[in-house]
């Protein structure tokens, strides 16, 4: 059992003026925290965090990290009284928390086995959803104690977290370049996963010990004689092969157990680059290679910079057997891979630039570094370097999401399903209530409202990120916008025809084909259209209809007319008046949904007539960056029963009742509710509630809000646009 002076033994001496106090008092509110909690071994819980600090320490990490271990359950997997964010940052400051914080988020990813395609997007995601790399350090150290203590846990449960680890975790470690702790984790996640051939392989090493034993000494004295007597200064170390690695051969090469004779590999540590190429020219002089096996990983690192000659050979006995030559500083690049940063950090020639020379990556890191002294900036650097394009977010049930970077919950929605994306009212991230234009973060989890019959925005259009979402709602709209159109041109003619006395049957049954010839329309149906849109006028059929009967005159394009719209559901009516523009359709803006009494602003969209905007309409510097577009516009007279939706956005106390006094003040108000809900957020204490209610104009809305907001316990109460 690892003590809390065994940690701080280790942190004073690798990395002297450390704060060791710092140490002591995240050991001490952890023993705090977790008092009468025990493991499934039956051990006080504060084993746990001290194991995992040890493993941190042991990897020359900064006492940041290593009190980040003490401290990584104390927010989640405690008991009461578990710790609360603000409470860490109060005691340890904003890095720590910051850390806490990071690993508490990863925790939930480990829900069950990953399906098999979705464990590249949970190693990417564990990347980059965290700002801080050392997140995963710890996550991984906690992990790497977990399966040094997986006896203990019900036997279910073993085979599960087994293969979690082996998909998840081992590639994550292997990424980082971590190679001792993905060693280790990859023949604990064999031993738990697949007991039967950990067992075979187990067993046939033990029946074969003696000879391997002497094969290391041998080979061992004589690779000391020989580069001794050519003047190279090596460690040599020899050593049974990983059960994981022989695994792997063994599946490679498509044998049994018994023909396993290639389980012992021997490590060259030089001073110099020139020293591993001397000592693989004296190996192949004593023992012939095997044709193929020689890697020369210092010309061409692997991608996680692990740099390394590897070479196997025949022994006399006729046993093959691998030897790894590389440097020092190469070797402890391989064994703690990113965390040899913090190893570094502060003995600054160590690792030179020369000898990292080909190895982009850390090159660019290391320029870059020079730079930027401050660690988490450079954290920030490396994040984005490894993922640049893209955001990794769950669906509720943990399903992840890859989108390109700044997509929103409507991109979300459209991937998921067109119908999802299609009838979205609204999105809730980690939670709660946010804009549809909301940007996503890695991490977050997505929920998506919908409604049906619900039909998709031309705003939305302004802030969709995917290709997907843009081509999706330009096509349903362009559907949506013919329907209108052909219903309004209809409507129009009607009621011009009415005044001439003629039928709309008369027209269907006798003059079908004039028109067509006329307009050069295929079908009726595009004639309406073009009517709708007002690229035609009701006037002009007229003419061709009945040339006899005198067409009323038509108004002046430039005076002022009004125009009505049936709304999307073909109740309310939009009052708009549009300046010095002839029969057009107007439409309020889903986005701001004006109302009598607010500033507006009119925008000439593509084909479909005038959009209205309030003044302060967010999404209007963007449309009106072609001025021409704009046109002045202003309300009707707000006389008559028009009734516009409004949305109101309410935060209150978690109390009871809140939404029925709510809805009891509106009833007394005489304002119709036609949409009313509330969620609650248990950790802010408060319930945000969404009422939408229809209301006549500006006036109407700032006098409800205004009692509204004296209702007790109500922190704030403001107007939003009614499709959230
Ligand atoms: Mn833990």
């Amino acid at each position: 059992m690892i003590r809390f002076e065994d940690i701080q033994e280790q942190v004073e001496q690798r990395r002297p003026g450390a704060d060791l106090e710092l140490l002591r008092r995240a050991y001490i509110f952890s023993a705090m925290v977790h008092r009468g909690q025990t493991r499934y071994s039956g051990e006080p819980y504060l084993t746990h965090p001290l194991a995992v600090a040890h493993i941190l320490a042991d990897l020359d990490l900064d006492e940041q990290t290593v009190a980040t271990g003490l401290l990584h359950d104390t927010v989640e997997d405690a008991e009461d009284p578990h710790a609360t964010a603000i409470e860490l940052e109060g005691k340890f400051g904003r890095e720590i928390a910051n850390l806490v914080d990071g690993v508490t988020k990863l925790k939930r990813l480990e829900f069950g086995s990953a399906e098999e395609r979705q464990a590249e997007n949970l190693r990417k995601l564990m990347l980059a959803m965290v700002d801080d790399i050392r997140v995963v350090l710890v996550k991984l150290a906690d992990r790497l104690h977990n399966m040094r203590t997986l006896e203990h846990v019900p036997a279910h449960k073993q085979r599960r977290i087994a293969v979690e680890t082996m998909e998840i975790y081992v590639p994550l470690a292997n990424r980082l370049g971590l190679g001792q702790i993905k060693g280790e984790l990859e023949n604990l996640a064999l031993r738990y996963g697949d007991p039967e051939i950990f067992r075979q392989l187990t067993d046939h090493l033990e029946a074969n010990k003696e000879v391997i034993e002497a094969l290391i000494a041998q080979v061992g004295g004589t690779l000391d004689d020989q580069l001794k007597e050519h003047g190279i200064t090596a460690k040599i170390s020899g050593r049974v092969k990983g059960i994981s690695s022989i695994l792997r051969k063994m599946r490679v090469q498509e044998i049994e157990v018994q023909e396993v004779y290639d389980v012992v590999a021997f490590r060259i540590l030089t001073d110099t680059v020139k020293d591993c190429y001397g000592a693989l020219g004296i190996i192949h002089s004593i023992w012939p290679p095997v044709p193929g096996r020689i890697k020369d990983y210092i010309a061409m690192p692997k991608p996680n910079l692990y740099q390394s000659l590897h070479t196997s050979v025949m022994s006399e006995r006729g046993f093959p057997f691998e030897i790894q030559i590389r440097t020092e500083e190469m070797h402890e690049l391989a064994e703690h891979g990113i965390a040899a940063h913090w190893r570094y950090k502060d003995r600054d020639q160590k690792l030179s630039r020369e000898e990292v020379s080909g190895v982009q990556w850390l090159r660019q890191v290391l320029e870059f570094q020079q730079d930027v002294r401050d660690s988490q900036e450079f954290m920030r650097y490396v994040k984005i370097d490894l993922f640049p394009e893209e955001v990794h977010v769950f669906t509720p049930k943990g399903k992840v999401v890859t989108l390109s970077r700044g997509a929103t919950p409507i991109d979300f929605a459209y991937t998921i399903h067109t119908e999802v994306g299609h009838q979205c009212v609204g999105a809730k991230i980690n939670g709660r209530l946010v804009p549809l234009k909301t940007e996503l973060k890695s991490g977050d989890i997505v929920e998506i409202r919908t409604q049906s019959g619900h039909e998709p925005s031309r705003d939305w259009l302004v802030f969709v990120k995917t290709a997907r979402a843009r081509s999706k709602i330009r096509a349903h709209l362009k559907r949506i916008e013919r329907e209108r159109s052909v219903e309004l041109g209809r409507s129009l003619l009607e009621k011009e025809l009415r005044r001439a006395s003629i039928s709309f049957k008369t027209l269907e049954d006798e003059h079908k084909a004039a028109l067509r010839e006329e307009f050069k329309v295929p079908t009726l149906d595009d004639l309406m259209a073009a009517l709708g849109a007002g690229r035609i006028t009701p006037s002009q059929v007229l003419k061709v209809v009945a040339p006899d009967k005198e067409a009323k005159e038509e108004e002046a394009p430039s005076i002022l007319s009004r125009v009505t719209r049936a709304l999307g559901r073909g109740k309310r009516a939009d009052k708009v008046l549009v300046r010095g523009m002839g029969d057009t359709m107007v439409s309020l803006a889903g986005c701001c949904r004006p109302i009598p009494g607010d500033e507006i602003v009119g925008y000439i969209t593509r084909g479909r007539g005038v959009s209205v905007h309030t003044e302060s309409c967010p999404n209007l510097e963007q449309l009106l960056l072609d001025e021409n577009r704009k046109i002045e516009v202003e309300w009707a007279s707000a006389g008559g029963a028009s009734r516009f939706d409004v949305g109101i956005r309410i935060v209150t106390a978690n109390r009871p009742g809140q939404l029925r006094r709510i809805a009891e003040l509106l009833e007394q108000e005489k304002i119709n509710i036609r949409h009313a809900g509330a969620d609650v957020d248990s950790e802010r204490e408060e319930g945000v509630i969404m009422v939408i209610a229809e209301v006549e104009n500006r006036k109407q809305v700032e006098r409800i809000i205004e009692k509204i907001r004296r209702i007790g316990g109500v922190r704030q109460v403001r107007r939003v646009a009614p499709s959230l």
